[in-house]
């Protein structure tokens, strides 16, 4: 290279390196790639200064990477792993190429320590993000601190504040309640119920003998939970009656059946028009579980 040319790049990658202005990172990467030695090295600790003016990762670490791993120069390596360590945790996904270079034998020593210092800190980098990890509360937005989060998510796998908490419990409580009260027809087997069809669906159960749990307390799901109207415990097979029609309960409905397959779950389906041939739809669907039901 033109020994003036030369001269004038390494001043102005020393420049560059001085500046706290993250929009020259482009100018900097293209240095990165100059046949100099020197301008290598001086490009790479220039990214290292600007990292934490925030530099973007996603353009510095693929351009960093390269040179890291494998630059022709182990200088220039060891001021590239110095950079890539700057970005924490956006280098996590080159961690095992940090590992590899490490472990081999035929870099040289101040390389490998230098990978080496750069795995360890993106690793506690990405350990503290994770354990920093922040969650919102599903009801009121603000943030929820670790305690509030582990504790909503044990009870209802969704992330409350302490007072959302509160009010989500009397809620899911209230609701509980109501379908109790809204359970007003009676079946044969004496259990009430709260649609015709649901009657429908119990007395065919009771008059074939299958025993049948109706509307238990909620069954966790892939975290979900969910309320079967009918668990047949000897079949092992769920029965769902989708009586309503509304908007919000068909999107529920598609949910629900969603996490019942995602389960492996033995799930019928009944709808209202299945009404009147109750007794064909609920044989042929046991039939292709395996259990065939003699005439009543
Ligand atoms: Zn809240």
């Amino acid at each position: 290279m033109d020994r003036d040319l030369h001269h004038q790049t390494v001043q102005r990658a020393l420049e560059l390196g001085r500046g706290t202005d993250p929009a020259v990172l482009p100018e900097i990467i293209a240095l990165l790639r100059f046949p100099s030695t020197e301008v290598r090295r001086l490009a790479a600790s220039a990214i290292a200064k600007l990292a934490p003016f925030g530099a973007d990762p996603v353009a510095a670490i693929p351009a960093l990477v390269p040179v890291a791993l494998r630059d022709a120069h182990p200088q220039v390596q060891q001021y590239a792993l110095k950079a890539l360590k700057c970005f924490g945790h956006h280098a996590a996904a080159h961690l095992a190429d940090l590992d590899d270079l490490t472990n081999n034998p035929h870099a040289k020593d101040y390389v490998r320590r230098a990978a080496n210092s750069a795995a360890t800190a993106i690793r506690e980098a990405v350990r503290l993000q994770q354990e920093n990890a922040r969650h919102k509360c599903l009801r009121c937005g603000c943030e929820t601190t670790a305690e509030e989060h582990a504790r909503s998510q044990q009870a209802f796998q969704r992330s409350f504040c302490d007072s959302c908490f509160d009010e989500v419990y009397l809620d899911r409580r209230n609701f509980d309640a109501k379908v109790e009260l809204s359970k007003t027809i009676t079946a044969k087997a004496g259990t009430l119920v709260q649609s015709d069809g649901e009657r429908l669906i119990a007395d065919w159960l009771a008059a074939h003998h299958i025993a049948y749990r109706y509307d238990e307390r909620y069954r966790i799901l892939n975290g979900h939970a969910i309320r079967p109207d009918f668990y047949l415990p000897e079949l092992d097979v769920y029965i769902e009656y989708w009586g309503m029609d509304t908007a919000d309960y068909k999107i529920g409905m598609l949910k629900k059946q969603q996490l019942y397959q995602q389960e492996g779950k033995r799930l019928i389906s009944i709808h209202p028009p299945d009404k009147p041939h109750l007794d064909t739809l609920l044989r042929r669907k046991l039939a292709l579980f395996g259990y065939t039901i003699p005439p009543a």
